[in-house]
């Protein structure tokens, strides 16, 4: 059981203004998972500086998109030109790699069934997040939820290459990532599904101008915790 209490605006807020909340929420239930394998006598070996995790593709919802591209462009001008040219060398590099297309359309390129397959191949081509510097998050406390659920016990080094089965994750009961794919406008309409980080500013800069759907912030809440109760 998870006790949480969050305070979010009465008014009228887009799923985007509410992911201070969710990253919170997602964090109280990675600590709890944390908590009980620690019970079962395993501990977390992901630590600061070791970012092998963060050259898989590493999905975000669309939110989460338009909230790091907001990021950057708040970065001071010399650290957002350099993450600017981070993204623009990882685009390079996939387009090497004959994966960029894909990747840019991803939901309609890539059929479920051969999501598992394209994540290895993305790994294979070693392209580190634009946002790791000396094997560390530099977005810590901004990055992604699906960032802050990954968590192994198994030894670190086999992050380096994690073939099926080589890797044991910490167990969640419920992950706030999936839900927030989904989440659509908060009332189940308009669903969308995920996209890889490393898409981030372009997806944005191409879906500038749209306008989010809102709700009151308590309705908003409380359809996302019934969906990740549920
Ligand atoms: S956002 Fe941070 S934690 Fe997530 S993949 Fe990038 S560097 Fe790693």
């Amino acid at each position: 059981v998870i006790d949480a209490k969050a305070e979010v605006p009465l008014r009228p807020i887009g799923v985007q203004e509410l992911l201070p909340v969710l990253q919170e929420l997602s964090g109280q239930i990675v600590a709890a998972a944390e908590r009980q394998t620690a019970r079962r006598g395993k501990g977390v070996s992901c630590r600061a500086g070791c970012g092998a995790c963060c050259r898989q593709l590493v999905p975000i919802s669309e939110p989460e998109a338009r909230a790091l591209a907001l990021l950057v462009e708040a970065m001071p001008a010399e650290r957002r030109a350099k993450v600017e040219q981070r993204f623009r060398e990882a685009y390079g590099r996939l387009e090497a790699a004959g994966l960029l297309e894909r990747l840019r359309d991803f939901k309609a390129r890539v059929p479920a069934g051969e999501r598992r397959a394209f994540a290895m191949e993305y790994f294979r081509a070693g392209v580190a997040c634009p946002f790791l510097e000396e094997e560390s998050c530099s977005i810590h406390p901004e990055r992604p939820i699906s960032c802050r659920e990954y968590l192994v016990t198994s030894e670190a080094a086999l992050c380096a290459d994690p073939a099926p089965g080589r890797i044991e994750m910490v167990p969640l009961p419920a992950k706030a990532s999936e839900v927030l794919y989904r989440f659509g406008d908060g009332e189940g309409r308009d669903a969308h599904h995920f996209l890889p980080l490393v898409t981030a500013l372009e997806w944005t800069e191409r879906h500038r101008g749209e306008t989010a759907a809102t709700l009151p912030g308590p309705k908003l809440l409380e359809n996302f915790v019934r969906q990740l109760a549920g």
